[in-house]
């Protein structure tokens, strides 16, 4: 069950008063309740379309330069931020540049070099598996194709799409958990899987568009539709959203929850007075 709907049921309990705000949300859940597939889809198209003119500096924020790299990228960033992962790969690239020197890799030294990333010890593992699996079955190489890449020690659905998508340029969905947040939140989809919410957009979205979506939806996630406090009033996707309501609808309130380099861009784009997002909303590092 979506997010909205899980409020309406809650607040249509009728021992449960309505707050405002949530009054607001029961409106928007009720607006798109009757909804077709067709018009699902089409609105999700519009949404995609709002969101590439609202996010157009979105895009992968691991730094890398081979698929190598952001294989190894991507591995280190599970619970961990891609700022912090940014941090320590010009080291590992550095002293690891091919599948054989993963595979061949001091144990205690890949760790140390790991460490503030968390869960080193089993990113080291995973790193020096994936190098001895490259070498065995590729010749050195990173394959190209989503089955070869799931196949390989510490590669997920997730890890390969964002390897295909960023460094093969074949279309992936990237179902992280801000990805499945707001696609729930969007009405998109009902569902927590990964894996079935990856087919599910893919029969919304355009395949040309899979990446970048997934990009900008992220980008949303970290900026506006924040997990416990979306900022609805400064949401460019405001109208099209049946979970509006589910953070402030007013608009300072809400623009002080926009965050990242463009939040005053983000908030003139959703309508509302940039003068409003407070100066250290703008500098605020981006959150995981
Ligand atoms: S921030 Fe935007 S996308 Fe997120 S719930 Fe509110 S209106 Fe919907």
């Amino acid at each position: 069950m979506s997010e909205a709907r899980r409020t309406l049921a809650r607040v249509s309990r009728p021992l449960v008063a309505a707050s405002s705000g949530a009054a607001v949300l029961v409106r928007s859940a009720k607006r798109f309740a009757g909804e077709t597939p067709i018009g699902r889809k089409r609105r999700a198209r519009k949404m995609a379309k709002v969101l590439a003119e609202t996010h157009p500096d979105a895009h992968c924020e691991l730094d890398f330069e081979t698929p190598l790299q952001l294989a190894v990228a991507t591995i280190l960033s599970a619970q961990c931020t891609d700022k912090k992962v940014n941090e320590v790969t010009p080291t590992v690239f550095a002293r690891y540049r091919t599948a054989a020197d993963y595979a061949a890799a001091d144990r205690a030294q890949l760790e140390e070099i790991l460490r503030p990333t968390g869960f080193f010890r089993a990113k080291t593992d995973s790193l020096i598996k994936l190098g001895q699996a490259l070498l065995e079955r590729h010749d050195g190489e990173l394959p190209g194709t989503l089955d070869q890449l799931v196949a390989l020690p510490g590669i997920g659905r997730k890890t390969a799409n964002v390897i295909l998508g960023n460094a093969f340029d074949v279309p992936g969905i990237t179902v992280d958990t801000h990805f499945r947040r707001l696609v729930n939140r969007f009405g998109w989809v009902q569902e927590e899987d990964p894996v079935k919410i990856e087919f599910l957009v893919a029969d919304l979205i355009e395949k040309r568009d899979w990446t970048m979506l997934s990009h900008r939806v992220i980008f949303h996630g970290r900026r506006v539709c924040h997990a416990r406090k979306p900022a609805c009033g400064a949401c460019a996707l405001a109208t099209m959203c049946p979970s509006y309501g589910t953070g402030p609808t007013e608009a300072a309130p809400a623009a002080k929850l926009l965050k990242g380099p463009r939040a005053r861009e983000l908030a003139a784009q959703a309508g509302i007075d940039p003068g409003l997002v407070p100066a250290a909303a703008v500098v605020a590092p981006e959150a995981p």
